[in-house]
């Protein structure tokens, strides 16, 4: 859960550093469409293949990501082999990334995705952090848990705050990260008296170490207003707002 969020970089003084090759590259970046097609590929670990869940990661990536404005393409990378089948280790130990990167680069054997590479572990999910974001690439553990998911299409909006519930959304919540999204992006709202937690903000909402005030889209942080807890696949419109406008590369927004 516990996820890296880039620094804060002002456009300005990112392009002020492009220096004297900026004008090309500052029109190109200035003129570059939002793109219509989304890429993600994710792995499994050993561990992760010994459950049957390829087809059904596929399935709730496709579903959360479903958006008019792109075209998604999830396909399954293989297995990858690690030494620990802990969710974040793999990018805090900067392994995968590595993999990731030598792998889009030529060198490798990883064959890189454009937008988003996702390394599914079984790691354990009850003890933080569960996964790691960076830009396009992120590790998640709690394959067992997806193994009992039900279908996104047998899904109904609002989900129970369960095991498998929570790990696919912690699953959608890094891969929101890798797509530029922060936890500003996450809202709660409120159905037959209990308190649904979007993926962006996830169990944050009931952990008073998360201290923002209110949403990127301006939206006022409140306790929630009722005990029970539920969960949506569902981004907020506040993160599709952002998706929207996603132009690969890395988000400096
Ligand atoms: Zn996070």
């Amino acid at each position: 859960m516990v996820s890296f969020d880039p620094p804060t970089v002002k456009r300005r003084s990112f392009l002020a550093g492009v220096g004297s090759l900026g004008t090309l590259g500052t029109l190109r970046y200035a003129t570059r469409e939002p793109s219509t097609e989304v890429e993600v590929r994710f792995w499994l670990t050993e561990q992760a293949s010994t459950y049957d869940i390829a087809d059904l990661l596929a399935a709730h990536l496709e579903a959360a990501l479903e958006y008019e404005f792109w075209d998604v393409d999830v396909s399954f990378g293989g297995v990858v082999p690690v030494d620990s089948e802990d969710g974040a280790r793999p990018v805090l130990s900067g392994r995968w990334p590595m993999a990731v990167g030598s792998g889009a680069t030529g060198i490798g054997s990883i064959d890189a995705a454009k937008d988003v590479n996702l390394l599914v572990t079984d790691g354990p999910m009850h003890t933080s952090p569960t996964g790691y974001a960076i830009p396009h690439v992120a590790s998640v553990g709690g394959a067992r848990h997806i193994a009992e998911l039900e279908p996104p299409d047998q899904e109904a909006d609002e989900l129970p705050y369960s095991r498998p519930n929570l790990t696919i959304q912690v699953v959608i919540h890094e891969v929101g990260h890798t797509l530029g999204l922060r936890h500003e992006h996450g809202r709660t709202y409120v159905v037959n008296k209990a308190t649904v937690s979007t993926p962006m903000m996830s169990a944050y909402a009931w952990d008073s170490s998360f201290e923002s005030e209110k949403s990127r889209c301006g939206q006022e942080y409140t306790p929630p207003p009722h005990p029970d807890r539920k969960l949506t696949h569902r981004f907020s419109l506040c993160a599709e707002s952002t998706l929207r406008e996603y132009k690969g590369g890395v988000n400096l927004r």
